[in-house]
């Protein structure tokens, strides 16, 4: 399985194969793109150069919660050249293929979530950030039955918190 990434910057690319992950000295810089690489291929994504340096930003470090736009600055730190729109397509495939959670806080604020399993939010009003409630924390005492037809897929809970009064 060899995978060449090139990265161009300031007129400068340099090329690597992924299979260089296996040496040693390569194994800091490299292996999150091989993680990368795994999860998108598990996911039956085809592993294109854009997909595996906006994965690599998203994956590598822990959970986390980010918005397109934010996401599209740290691309643009990072010296990976794409736009805000390939970043939105980029993050929507990952989320129908499964590898994220999206987390629609309003109509203008809508979040990608590394952490797919079942859990609910707090969000801080005052500088728009999430935090993580672990599944079981939050008990839903009664639900209506879902419409005919349907069934519940999940339910999310958004806890919003202000500052002390
Ligand atoms: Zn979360």
């Amino acid at each position: 399985m060899f995978v060449t990434i090139t990265n161009c910057r300031l007129g400068a690319c340099v090329a690597f194969s992924l299979p260089e992950v296996k040496r040693i000295g390569f194994v800091t810089q490299e292996r999150p793109y091989a993680q990368t690489l795994t999860k998108l291929r598990e996911a039956g994504l085809r592993p294109t150069r854009q997909r595996l340096a906006l994965g690599r930003l998203l994956f590598d470090g822990g959970d986390r919660h980010v918005t397109a736009e934010a996401l599209h600055d740290e691309a643009q730190k990072a010296g990976v050249s794409v736009s805000l729109a390939t970043v939105y397509n980029t993050l929507h495939q990952f989320t129908s293929a499964g590898l994220l959670r999206e987390v629609v806080v309003d109509s203008a604020r809508t979040y990608f979530d590394t952490n797919i399993d079942d859990h609910h939010h707090f969000f801080f009003e005052s500088d728009g950030a999430l935090m993580d409630i672990a599944g079981n924390d939050v008990v839903i005492g009664s639900l209506p039955p879902a419409p005919e037809g349907m069934d519940v897929a999940r339910v999310d809970v958004i806890v919003r918190l202000q500052g002390r009064k």
